[in-house]
């Protein structure tokens, strides 16, 4: 199988390499691509070393699986390009998420949807992957009523030129920003840019894909934050169920989960954060705990690494199903 990684360059690319270093896909071949000012790069995978080639160069090599992650505008114009010639595309941009023919997939979700006759998958928005990991198991058991979710995410989620802004802000380097304002030291309410309904696009990705994903019937709200942390979006979750529960459930529930790690002991001052999280490929969920202002309701808080389960993991996870499945 020839393998191609589109944007290896980048925070997810890199990310993907890392996490394949450790597979076998079967791959016999493997293609770094990244933009024409990249070919002078060389990526180190599996003791080999291979040149960054261009998207135009990746079409005569025929690959049979890519994996995007080098924006929407690359995936919108190639993704298809390679479709067309048999490749399956995994991809990591927004792009074609929210497409009625596309799916959106969390393999221990909904990864049976997948047929041999889907080229482009789409990989959710890594802020709904993680809180997504977590909701699915509740609503299956409980139904859930309404989530209000607030984000604290990392700037690895806005990409390399985002993780350099904080590196120069810390060592006091103004250069290019990838923000409107200062992150270091700082908390800004908005990731992405502004719609006309008041909310980011970072906020609408997360409602619409939960819907997407788990349910239409879920009513969702959400506040997505940049925080000053390299690596590993938190949330606050509030849920509503329209069953009642019992807290200990709701621990076994989600201790049952593989891919979910309940990390939860106030007492031992043990809760999730992002340097927990860092490089691993579970969500971690903890301070679990009924809300009780409000009848069957709860609150917790969920840290995942963006570029592991957020992003890399999860398409290679959806890779490696599609293999073991024979959809390729
Ligand atoms: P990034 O660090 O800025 O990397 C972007 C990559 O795209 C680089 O390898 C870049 O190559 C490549 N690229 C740009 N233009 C290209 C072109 N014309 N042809 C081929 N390659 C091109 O961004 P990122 O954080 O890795 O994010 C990449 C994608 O994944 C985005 O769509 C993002 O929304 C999505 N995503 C990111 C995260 C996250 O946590 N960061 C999570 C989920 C999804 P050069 O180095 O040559 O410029």
């Amino acid at each position: 199988m020839k393998l191609a990684i589109v944007g290896a360059t980048g925070l997810v690319g890199r990310e993907m390499i890392d996490v394949l270093s450790e597979k076998d896909l079967g791959e016999t071949d493997f293609f770094p691509v990244a933009s024409k000012s990249s070919t002078d790069t060389q990526i180190f995978y599996k003791n080999k070393q291979y040149s960054v080639i261009t998207i135009e160069e990746l079409i005569n090599k025929k690959p049979d699986l890519a994996l995007f992650s080098a924006g929407s505008e690359v995936s919108k114009k190639w993704a298809p390009k390679l479709a067309s010639i048999g490749c399956t595309v995994i991809d990591n941009s927004s792009f074609w998420r929210m497409s009625p023919d596309h799916k959106l997939i969390i393999p221990e979700i909904n990864g049976r949807l997948l047929k041999k006759t889907d080229k482009i998958i789409a990989n959710p928005n890594c802020s709904t992957i993680q809180l997504l990991m977590v909701l699915f198991p509740l609503h299956k058991k409980y139904h859930i009523d309404r989530v209000i979710v607030s984000t604290y995410q990392a700037v690895s989620g806005t990409g390399k030129k985002a993780v350099e802004q904080l590196k120069n802000e810390e060592v006091g380097v103004l250069k290019e920003m990838a923000y409107e304002h200062q992150i270091f030291r700082n908390v800004i309410p908005k990731c992405d840019s502004f719609l006309e309904n008041g909310y980011t696009k970072e906020e609408m990705k997360i409602t619409n894909e939960t819907k997407k994903i788990l349910d239409k019937n879920i009513n969702i709200s959400s506040t997505a934050v940049r925080v000053p942390v390299l690596r590993g979006h938190s949330e606050s979750v509030n849920i509503t169920l329209k069953r009642e529960f019992e807290l200990e459930d709701i621990y076994s529930l989600l201790d049952e989960v593989s891919g979910v790690t309940v990390y939860d002991s106030p007492a031992n001052n043990k809760y999730p954060m992002p340097i927990l999280a860092r490089k691993k490929n579970d969500v971690f969920v903890g301070r679990i705990r009924k809300d009780f202002s409000l009848k069957n309701s709860l609150n917790l808080w969920i840290v995942s690494d963006n570029l592991r389960k957020g992003a890399a993991t999860n398409t290679i996870q959806i890779a490696e199903f599609i293999i073991k499945n024979k959809l390729i």
